[in-house]
C-alpha cells in the first residue's frame, strides 16, 4: 500500500520511468507554484494512501449488503463508515457517497426528482452557474428547460427579487442554488421559502462551500434543501468525487438515481478515501482550518482591493474571491497568463457587469500549506505587481518559488 506520494513514484520509477517523471514533475509543480484555483486543495497522505490502495481493484455494484459482486464484505464496511461519517458531519438523514464527481451527483439529483422537459430555475452560467445548471453543452441544458436567475450588476449579490418573480412566473419543478464563483453565503432559508411558495424541490449544489460547512464556517444547506449535491475534493480536502445528502423520504430515489440509473460500479478506493477525509473533517483541527481559509480569503480580498482590483461584492464570506483587474490595465485572460508565468495558478471567470473576464481564486490550498496573514499580504502585492506588468518576470517567478518552498504541501 502506498504510504506517500514519494514512495509511490519510487515504485513507478522502476517499472515505468516515463510516467514516474510525470508524477514527480507534477509534484514539483504543485510544490513550487501557488495553487490558487478555488476548487483545488492538497489531500492528506492518509487520503492518498486510501486512493492508492488495493481497494482500487474491487468491483462493487450496488450498495453495502446488496451487491451484484462477491467478496464485498470488507469494502461494504468502508462504505458504511463513509456514509455514517457524512451523515454525522452534515446532520443528514441519508448520504450517498458513490457519485464519481460533483457533476455526477447533480445528474443523479435531477434523475431522482425530474423528468426530461421539466422546468428548472438556476443561477445563469454568466453569473457563476455550473455547466450542470443548464449549459446547452451539458446534459442539463439539453434535457431540461432551464430558466436562469442572476446577480445584481452593481452589487454582485444574488438578486432575490428576481428569483422570486421568475419562480412565480415559471413554476419550476426544481430550484437550484449553488455556484462555481459566488463568494458570499447563500441564504438557503430564502430559497426554501420560494421553493415552498411555488411547490418546487430545492436542490443545493454546495460543491464549493461543503468543506466550510464541515468546518462550521458556512451555513449548512442540509436543513433547507430536499437534496444537497457536493464534491469531496474542494475545500473538504478529500479525494476527487461527489456526494449526495438528503432526507430519508428521498433516500431510495437518490440511491437508485446514482446506481443503476447514472453509474455502474462504485469506486471503493475513492469511497474509502472519502471516509478518511470525513474523519479528518470532523476533528477540531479542520474547524480551525476552515475558519483560517475564510480569514485568509478576506485578507487577500482586502489586499487585492487595496492594490486597485475591483473585488466582486466588495469581499468574501468564503474561500473564494472574484475580481476585475481592469483598473491595473489588464483584462482577466491576459492577467491569468502573466500570473501563471510567475507561478501563480488561478482561473478566469465571468464578471457580474459587462463582458470582460475577471479572475477567480481561492485560499483552500494555500491554507492547507499553513499560509496566513503575512503570506496573504505578500501574495496580494506580488499579484498586483505581476498584473501591472511592472514586476520582472524571472524575479517574480523566483519569489513565488521561495514563498511556496517555505510551505511544502507534503513535508519530508
Ligand atoms: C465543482 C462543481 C461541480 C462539479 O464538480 P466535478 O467534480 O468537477 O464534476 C458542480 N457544481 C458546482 C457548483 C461546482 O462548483
Amino acid at each position: 500500500m502506498s504510504v506517500s506520494p514519494v514512495l509511490e513514484a519510487d515504485v513507478l520509477r522502476r517499472q515505468d520511468p516515463e510516467l514516474a517523471e510525470i508524477l514527480l514533475g507534477e509534484r514539483e509543480r504543485q510544490a513550487s507554484t501557488l495553487q490558487m484555483i478555488a476548487a483545488e486543495n492538497f489531500t492528506s497522505p492518509a487520503v492518498l494512501a486510501a486512493l492508492g490502495s488495493p481497494l482500487a481493484n474491487k468491483y462493487a455494484e450496488g450498495y453495502p449488503g446488496a451487491r451484484h459482486h462477491g467478496g464485498c464484505e470488507i469494502v461494504d464496511v468502508a462504505e458504511r463508515i463513509a456514509v455514517d461519517r457524512a451523515k454525522t458531519l452534515f446532520g443528514a438523514e441519508h448520504a450517498n457517497v458513490q457519485s464519481h464527481s460533483g457533476s455526477s451527483a447533480v445528474l443523479a439529483a435531477y434523475a431522482a426528482l425530474l423528468r426530461p422537459g421539466d422546468t428548472v430555475l438556476a443561477l445563469g452560467l454568466p453569473y457563476g452557474g455550473h455547466l450542470t445548471h443548464g449549459s446547452p453543452a451539458n446534459f442539463s441544458g439539453r434535457w431540461f428547460d432551464f430558466v436562469p436567475y442572476g446577480v445584481d450588476a452593481e452589487t454582485g449579490l444574488l438578486d432575490h427579487d428576481q428569483v422570486r418573480t421568475l419562480a412565480r412566473n415559471h413554476r419550476p419543478k426544481a430550484i437550484v442554488c449553488g455556484s462555481i464563483a459566488y463568494p458570499r453565503h447563500i441564504d438557503y432559508a430564502f430559497f426554501r421559502e420560494v421553493a415552498d411558495e411555488v411547490g418546487a424541490y430545492l436542490i443545493a449544489d454546495a460543491a464549493h462551500p461543503i468543506g466550510l460547512v464541515a468546518g462550521r464556517a458556512a451555513p449548512n444547506p442540509v436543513p433547507y434543501a430536499d437534496i444537497v449535491c457536493a464534491t469531496t475534493h474542494k475545500v473538504l480536502r478529500g479525494p476527487r468525487g461527489g456526494m449526495i445528502l438528503c432526507g430519508s423520504e428521498l433516500a431510495e430515489r437518490v440511491d437508485r438515481a446514482v446506481f443503476p440509473f447514472t453509474q455502474g460500479g462504485a469506486q471503493m478506493h475513492t469511497i474509502a478515501a472519502k471516509a478518511v477525509a470525513f474523519g479528518e473533517a470532523a476533528r477540531p483541527a479542520f474547524t480551525a482550518y476552515a475558519h483560517q481559509v475564510v480569514a485568509n480569503a478576506r485578507l487577500l480580498a482586502a489586499g487585492l482591493a487595496d492594490e486597485g482590483l475591483v473585488v466582486t461584492t466588495g469581499g468574501t464570506d468564503t474561500h473564494l474571491i472574484t475580481a476585475d483587474p481592469a483598473p491595473l490595465g489588464v483584462d482577466g485572460r491576459t492577467g491569468r497568463g502573466r500570473l501563471a508565468a510567475a507561478g501563480i495558478v488561478l482561473d478566469c471567470c465571468a464578471l457580474p457587469h459587462g463582458d470582460a473576464r475577471g479572475l477567480r481564486l481561492g485560499t483552500a490550498a494555500l491554507t492547507t500549506q499553513g499560509m496566513g496573514e503575512k503570506e496573504m499580504a505578500h501574495i496580494a502585492a506580488l499579484m498586483a505587481g505581476v498584473l501591472r506588468g511592472e514586476a520582472d518576470a524571472v524575479r517574480a517567478r523566483e519569489e513565488v518559488r521561495e514563498l511556496a518552498g517555505g510551505f511544502p504541501p507534503y513535508p519530508g
